[in-house]
This record gives structure tokens, sequence and C-alpha cells, in this order.
């Protein structure tokens, strides 16, 4: 980000509160980047063939396996965003259990993911418009491509901890 999305002049690098921070100078105009991160979630979907995972479509990491899941819409609760991720992308529904874990951004991309916990009640496994194959794995099945560093963990505590968190 370059120029102020308010008043489109530039922006300049300055100390705020102790931390550099892009922001307007414009006296009338008190534009910050204050560079949240976003929130995502990111589901481990128990089936009886086991943990669910959708292979990528797009980028980054086409071909690659990981977890369903993706960004949380305008007044959605994160839970009801992981379902519906769930669903779109796997064509299962689920219910939801708990929280089993959140990230802290700085991976080069600037989100929180929050990782859930679920359980699929109905639906069989298609893959959906941003995935191009869907499937469900015992550990010992698991791909080998599968992306993302935090993922990998959780799939692994998934399996460590018999699917119970
Ligand atoms: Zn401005």
């Amino acid at each position: 980000m370059k120029s102020c999305p308010q008043c489109a002049k530039s922006l300049k690098l300055i100390d705020i509160g102790g931390k550099d921070r892009l922001a307007c100078l414009e006296p009338a105009c008190d534009f910050v980047h204050w560079d949240n991160p976003k929130p995502v979630t990111a589901t481990l979907v128990t089936t009886d063939a086991g943990l669910v995972l959708v292979k990528r479509k797009f980028e980054p990491f086409v071909d690659d396996w990981c977890l369903p899941g993706g960004f949380i819409e305008a007044s959605e609760h994160p839970a009801e965003s992981a379902a519906r991720e769930v669903l779109e992308e796997t064509g299962l529904h689920v219910e939801v259990q708990k929280l089993v874990g959140a990230s802290a951004p700085g991976r080069g991309i600037n989100v929180v993911i929050l990782f859930y916990l679920a359980k699929a009640i109905k639906g069989d496994l298609i893959a959906g418009d941003d995935a191009s194959d869907v499937g469900a794995f015992q550990r010992d099945q698991l791909p080998k491509n599968i992306c993302f560093e935090l993922h990998r963990q959780m799939i692994d505590r998934y399996f460590s901890e018999n699917g119970s968190f």
C-alpha cells in the first residue's frame, strides 16, 4: 500500500505506539494502515473413512492437499464459517465440535487461522469449485504433498490424539 485509500496522498512510515506504520500525514485525514490480520478457518473433519483433505485447484500450492477452510464472511460466526467452507469445498454437512487451535500471522501471509474440529453428519464427498479433488484419509494413507506447515502440524496432532484433542 503506497497511497492513502481515503485521500490518495502518499503514505509515510511513522512510529505509532512503538511500531512503524504507514500513515497519511494530511492534516484533514487520519488514515493509518494498521495491517491487521484477517481471520480464516481450517477444519479437521472426521468421517468413517478418515480425515478429510481437499486438493487445491488454485494458487498457491496448486495440486497440494490441505484442510478445507477459507475466509470468514462479514457477520458470520467463525464456527458457522468453518461449516460453510467445508460444505462448499467437500459436499459434507458437518457438526462443528470445538475450536482446537489458533495461529499467529507472520509466514508471509497476514492471516490468523482458527482450527476447528468437526464431524461429518451427512452428504457425499464431492470436490467443490475451488478444489480439484477431495478425499478422506487414514494416517498411513495421507498424501505426501500436504501444504501449509500449520495444517501439517494440526493433522499430526489430530492423528496423535486419535481425533479427540
Ligand atoms: Zn489520507
